[in-house]
């Protein structure tokens, strides 16, 4: 009998004993992951990355985040020397989504797993999942905020407008335009909603690189060329940093003032400084997307691949990146105005009310 119990009672600590050194040696073995950002230049991809090293840390991995300032080579190189340094998966918010294919190959041949983070990478079979938000929803969102600023479903109108996209090099640009324009299109050839300068398609509106400061030139001209005698009531905006510009070259011509109402300007990322705009009445509205939420379901998706279970996605259809669909996971972006700014971020811990003191 005592026999008998020794034996369980060795066998009982010695099972412990692998269990804990299991432990140990998962946690420092846990895999490294590359986190490749496109830029700092916009808050919303600093959270982004903070967000996914505080979750992947958490998580018991290494992380490798890396911005590249809106540099395609230097960005390219930077998902280069994660795969040589031996990442397990590589997380990246690509600049130019098709510049990638050679060193996704590379990743691909070590195994490595693929996640395109809120932006797809096109033309490559080397990208395993897509986490991002609900793009074409995005551009709805935006485009439902004029309709909405304006009075368009009273029948108010008609009403001029402008419409500004995004960087025509990233995907989620033309989502946004075609979920915008899916609500603004109607209201165009009803003449409740007249395009003056008659500029309208990507081909036209794009903002390269997603820059205010193209978007300012390009409401300079377009203020001088179609609205010398007209008033500009509405603005598609698809980004805060291009709302920024949108907003400065107006008011130079004196938009902002008593007598000449800023028009209904959208805006998306929930930018700090794209809040004070609204609060000052420069800007209508902005999208939120939670990148904590991003963060979680883009560890969730490292995490499944990596222990080879099976990944999470909400969509199989939508995201067609010229060679394969990829499998995504799309959350919901959020529409934010004066009246729930302080709900939807403040309240949900996502900033301090103490930034818009
Ligand atoms: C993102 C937007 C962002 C834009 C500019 C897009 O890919 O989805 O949230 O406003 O890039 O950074």
């Amino acid at each position: 009998m005592l026999k008998l119990k020794t034996t369980f009672l060795a066998l009982a600590l010695a099972g412990a004993a692998t269990m804990a050194t299991g432990l140990t040696a998962s946690a420092q073995d846990k895999a490294t992951v590359g986190i490749a950002m496109p830029t700092k230049s916009s808050a919303r991809w600093i959270d982004d990355g903070n967000n996914m090293v505080k979750v992947l840390k958490e998580r018991g991995y290494n992380t490798d985040l890396q911005y590249a300032e809106d540099d395609i080579p230097n960005q390219l190189s930077q998902v280069e020397n994660m795969v040589t340094k031996g990442a397990k998966a590589l997380v990246i918010a690509a600049i130019d989504g098709t510049t990638l294919s050679d060193v996704l190959k590379q990743a691909k041949a070590k195994g490595i797993t693929v996640i395109a983070y809120d932006r797809l990478i096109r033309g490559t079979p080397d990208v395993d999942y897509y986490a991002t938000f609900d793009n074409f929803q995005v551009g709805v969102l935006q485009a439902q905020s004029i309709e909405q600023g304006l009075g368009l479903k009273d029948g108010k109108g008609p009403f001029n407008i402008e419409l500004f996209g995004g960087s025509p090099d990233d995907n989620n640009a033309y989502f946004f335009y075609n979920g915008a324009m899916s609500v603004l299109k109607p209201y165009i050839d009803s003449g409740k909603l007249v395009v003056a300068s008659g500029q309208m398609g990507m081909d036209k509106v794009a903002t390269l690189r997603w820059d205010g400061a193209t978007a300012q030139a390009r409401m300079d001209n377009l203020l001088s060329a179609y609205y010398g005698n007209k008033k500009l009531n509405a603005v598609l905006s698809p980004y805060d940093g291009i709302s920024i510009g949108i907003i400065s070259s107006l008011k130079g011509v004196g938009y902002g003032s008593a007598d000449q109402k800023m028009p209904i300007i959208s805006g998306q990322d929930a930018e700090v400084p794209s809040i004070k705009a609204m609060l000052r009445g420069d800007q209508y509205s902005t999208i939120f997307k939670d990148t904590r939420d991003l963060a979680k379901v883009t560890a969730d998706m490292v995490d499944a691949a990596l222990a080879g279970k099976q990944v999470t996605v909400n969509d199989t259809k939508t995201y067609e990146n010229g060679v394969k669909t990829v499998p995504s996971y799309l959350l919901k972006p959020v529409v934010v105005y004066k009246d729930n700014w302080e709900k939807v971020l403040v309240e949900s811990g996502y900033y301090k009310k103490s930034q818009f003191q």
